[in-house]
């Protein structure tokens, strides 16, 4: 349940408004639960290596594919170019969700809280 709302970027704490008020940007703060999304710079690097995961992820389901069944080459084009320009924007659309998932994670653990509650470092 956690999970299926942090990934459209819900606030983990209460799952009613959206953490997000650009595509990247968090809020400072959630407005219904007081949840903090703005925290320690650390917290950020987890949401980065998440979202080059998913653009990893999608490389090596692309080049599997490509691997058994070459709807690449089929095209008339490289693979590996093909392949590489093509994870650049999943990696870039992959972010957001990876963001929302990752401050779920924070929040489970205890590392994202309301202000006023004393604050863990994320990890
Ligand atoms: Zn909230």
């Amino acid at each position: 349940m956690l999970a299926l709302g942090a990934v459209p970027g819900r606030c983990p704490g209460c799952l009613r408004v959206s953490m997000f008020r650009g595509f990247y940007e968090l809020h400072e703060t959630c407005r219904i639960c007081g949840v903090r999304y703005e925290g320690s710079d650390g917290a950020w690097l987890g949401a980065i290596a998440l979202g080059y995961a998913i653009g990893a992820l999608f490389v090596v389901a692309l080049g599997m594919a490509e691997l058994v069944w070459g709807p690449i080459r089929a095209l008339g084009l490289d693979p590996l170019w093909t392949i590489a320009i093509a994870s650049l924007p999943v990696t870039a659309l992959g972010y957001r969700p990876a963001k929302g998932l990752w401050f779920a994670l924070l929040y489970l653990g205890g590392f994202v809280v309301p202000d006023g509650i004393a604050e863990g470092d994320p990890p």
